[in-house]
């Protein structure tokens, strides 16, 4: 079921999806070489908690950690681990974070060290295909106006859409109604409204789109081994431009 948010579940959700991008700046600093992704967790969860608030994902279907840490090849859902980042790799880091019965979403891709120009353009154009796509999320458009920006964009830059995982609603549960797809067509599927909450959060890889699931069941990685990238906001559909509540409009898209 899709539900529409009160202005004062609105500002929780605010409140969490605050929490969530001050981890993100929080941990940003740590991303370098010889860290593991197991230390990233850690201090993750321990900012999360200092904030009054609990990691969602920790526990969400069986999720062991706080954080999910993707390295290179892995598109989300990495577990983290005792690898040590080397210089050159890339990091998605998704977290979620639960205050007061409201949950914020939000992941990022992060650069270790010095990345090739490869990896610096599937991070760009990962992230801008996320603003693309948030610039449709609004009262009057439909869900597929979302899907088919992201998809138009990621095309333009030849990258390939991960289509097994989808955006989604957030409240009361992490993940809630409406599914979010990274492509669709414009002017079709669940008609946005002022109130609804949602997660846009491309995927994208500098190969192919095929996936597989690793042997412990949560890490989704690309089949042919290419790169992949992740950009995750929560916002809130107003009638006029979205509220982005885990974080701040970037690279001059406001
Ligand atoms: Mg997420
Ligand atoms: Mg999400």
């Amino acid at each position: 079921m899709v539900t529409i948010k009160s202005p004062r579940e609105i500002e929780l959700l605010k409140e969490a999806g605050n929490i969530v991008y001050k981890t993100h700046q929080y941990i940003k600093p740590f991303i370098k070489p010889g860290i593991t992704t197991k230390e990233i967790d850690k201090l993750c969860e321990d900012f999360i908690i200092k904030q009054g608030a609990t990691p969602s994902f920790k526990g969400c279907e069986g999720f062991p950690n706080a954080v999910c840490t993707s390295v290179n090849n892995v598109v989300i859902h990495g577990i983290p681990s005792n690898y040590k980042l080397k210089d050159g790799d890339i990091i998605s880091i998704d977290i979620g974070a639960c205050i007061k019965g409201y949950h914020g979403d939000s992941a990022w891709s992060y650069e270790v060290g010095n990345v090739n120009d490869d990896d610096k353009y599937l991070l760009k154009h990962t992230e801008l295909a996320l603003y693309e796509g948030i610039k449709e999320a609004r009262a009057g458009n439909r869900i597929g106006d979302i899907g088919y920006a992201v998809e138009n964009y990621a095309n333009k830059y030849n990258l390939g859409i991960v289509r097994e995982f989808v955006g989604h609603g957030v409240g009361r549960s992490v993940h809630e109604d409406p599914n979010v797809p990274n492509y669709g067509n414009k002017g079709q599927g669940l008609l946005l409204k002022k109130g609804m909450v949602i997660a846009i959060e491309p995927m994208l890889t500098f190969g192919d789109e095929e996936i597989d699931m690793d042997d412990d069941g949560f890490n989704v990685v690309t089949t042919d081994n290419s790169k992949a990238a992740h950009y995750e906001h929560t916002i809130a559909i107003t009638d006029g431009d979205p509220i982005i509540l885990t974080g701040e409009i970037k690279n001059g898209k406001e």
